[in-house]
């Protein structure tokens, strides 16, 4: 399945899409939560797997395929040719940091430059939706404790992300953390270690990597992250970014009012966001 939220009249529904068609949950299941901790802890991925009502072509604007979770975890440097281009040495365990739940934004929504900071760089990464709660489970069981994968943009500030001496500030400006298009479940990937992930700067290749690359692969972060600490339905663990971010190419690429993203993640989709003035 793919999943999604919908903006209809001011309203988020949930809604599956197939195709480019879209079938409206709530008009099923009038019940149902938003897709969020209760969504899962409540089982509704099950209750809905059997639907086959036809997608419709509706007007809509969607918005990230997660209601705010209780955290995002991101990895930094979780990729050794990443690592390597901000003059890095590969981590020998698991570089965890925090980005506001706040920051999160529709997949086509815009990226806001915030008054406060500048040198807005983007990060194309592989999103994993937790599904049940996680607490000290093993690399061996960790995927059957995921809802699904998604793409985010982890949108930086490198002059505070860089200035402040930790990285809070810089990750979590509102619209920071572009989320989407779809939710898929993981019966849908053939191989979440080998989809390639780039990025396009007005259509310019900037990041082309492949999720094989990781450091620390999705089951080892979920055995290392729930040791201590509870993950929640709905949280998101967002695994970090290959090579070709901005800030640390020759010369430097900024951010600028216009320029357009777009992340892709094969067999995911895309997400397309417009820079703009905050
Ligand atoms: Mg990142």
């Amino acid at each position: 399945m793919k999943l999604i939220r919908m903006i209809q009249n001011g309203e988020v529904r949930p809604g599956l899409w197939k195709d480019g068609l879209i079938v409206d949950l709530k008009m099923i299941f009038p019940s149902i939560p938003d897709i969020g901790e209760t969504f899962f802890a409540e089982n509704w991925l099950e209750k809905i797997s059997g639907v086959n009502a036809p997608g419709l072509a509706l007007n809509v604007r969607l918005t990230s395929p997660i209601c705010r979770p209780s955290k995002i975890i991101c990895l930094g440097k979780n990729y050794a040719e990443h690592a390597k281009e901000g003059g890095f040495d590969a981590p020998d365990k698991p570089l965890l940091f925090c980005k506001a739940p706040s920051a999160l934004s529709g997949p086509f929504d815009p990226i806001l430059l915030p008054k406060s900071s500048g040198q807005v760089d983007w990060e194309v990464e592989l999103a994993v939706i937790i599904g049940k709660t996680c607490k000290r489970i093993s690399r061996t069981n960790a995927m059957d404790h995921i809802a699904g994968f998604t793409i985010m943009n982890d949108v930086s500030a490198r002059e505070a992300q860089f200035g402040d001496g930790q990285w809070f500030r810089g990750k979590s400006f509102d619209t920071f953390a572009p989320l989407g298009p779809v939710l898929v479940t993981p019966d849908e990937i053939d191989d979440i270690n080998n989809l390639q992930l780039t990025t396009r700067v007005d259509g310019a290749l900037m990041q082309d990597g492949n999720t094989r690359d990781l450091i620390f692969d999705i089951p080892f972060l979920m055995e290392y992250i729930s040791k201590d600490m509870t993950l929640m339905p709905g949280d998101i663990i967002s695994t970090g970014t290959p090579s070709g971010v901005g800030i640390f190419r020759n010369p430097p690429v900024i951010l600028k009012p216009g320029n357009v993203v777009e992340c892709f993640i094969e067999s995911i989709g895309s997400i397309i966001n417009r820079v703009m003035e905050g």
